[in-house]
């Protein structure tokens, strides 16, 4: 049922604080991907994983993938890769279109950054045949010039609430305290939702969760993951809506647009742990 509309000029300023926020619903996002390995292929099992799993069937994601990344001989797998996220309803979504290895966009000279977006976004176009509307900056590093690049694009920059910390660039191939961790990441989103932060999108509350689909330890994980969020979520008070991920592809991207355009807090859309790297 339909949460009853509460419009602001209704409500006391002493009464605005404990408005009960719209039940959330998990907006998965994967970076880095798509994975070149070739057996036990991790962005494979993702895949399958989000499709079929016992808390809740046909899962929809965003990638934030790397289009020119591969090796010669992983390309052929990566795009075939791509093109059954995009078949399966999953959202394509850019990180980076060059062939460096996952560049910080800060640090590109501008003729380096154009080229990366418009080939990204030109190989996606060229899988979906729609247009490219989101983007994740890798090492989360932007500033204005990178975003009136981005912006140029179309192309609206989405952060996240919070990080599974399973960025395997940087060596986290296992998370021995992940439900701790996953716990701690839901306090703090339920504080915001709590101070009315976070807007709410068709009627949940969009809350955007990242992981790296190039992980081999998140996808022999993601099961678990998905039990984890929506345990740890109820855990922390937070209430969820009766299918806690999004499972239409235009539904997701259309929650994210909203949490991407949503300037004033993007500094709270950094990961904690990268938020005083000055690159
Ligand atoms: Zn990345």
């Amino acid at each position: 049922m339909a949460a009853p509309l509460i419009f602001a000029d209704d409500i006391a300023p002493a009464q605005a604080a404990s408005v009960r926020p719209a039940p959330v619903r998990f907006a998965l996002t994967f970076d880095d991907g798509p994975s070149g390995e070739g057996p036990d292929n991790p962005t494979g099992i993702i895949l399958d994983t989000l499709a079929e799993n016992p808390t809740q069937k046909g899962i929809k994601a965003i990638f934030f993938v790397l289009t020119r990344s591969s090796g010669e001989d992983a390309a052929p797998r990566g795009r075939e890769l791509l093109g059954r996220e995009d078949r399966q309803g999953h959202v394509l979504a850019l990180h980076d279109g060059s062939s460096r290895r996952h560049p910080i966009h800060r640090r590109l000279s501008d003729g380096a950054l154009e080229e990366s977006l418009s080939d990204g976004v030109a190989d996606l176009v060229a899988i979906t045949g729609r247009p490219v509307a989101l983007l994740r900056p890798p090492y989360w590093a932007y500033d204005a010039r990178t975003l009136a690049a981005y912006a140029r694009h179309g192309l609206s920059m989405l952060l996240t609430d919070i990080s599974a910390n399973d960025g395997k660039a940087w060596g986290f191939s296992a998370s021995p305290s992940r439900r701790s961790h996953m716990a701690s990441e839901l306090a703090r989103v339920h504080e915001r939702m709590m101070r009315g932060e976070i807007t709410a999108v068709e009627g949940v509350t969009p809350i955007v969760v990242t992981f790296h689909d190039t992980n081999d330890y998140t996808a022999a994980h993601m099961q678990e993951y998905l039990q984890m969020l929506v345990d740890e979520a109820r855990s922390a008070g937070i209430a969820l809506a009766a299918r806690p991920f999004y499972d239409d592809g235009a539904v997701l991207e259309r929650a994210a647009l909203v949490r991407a355009r949503d300037i004033a807090h993007r500094a709270d859309m950094v990961p904690w742990s990268w938020r005083w790297i000055q690159w």
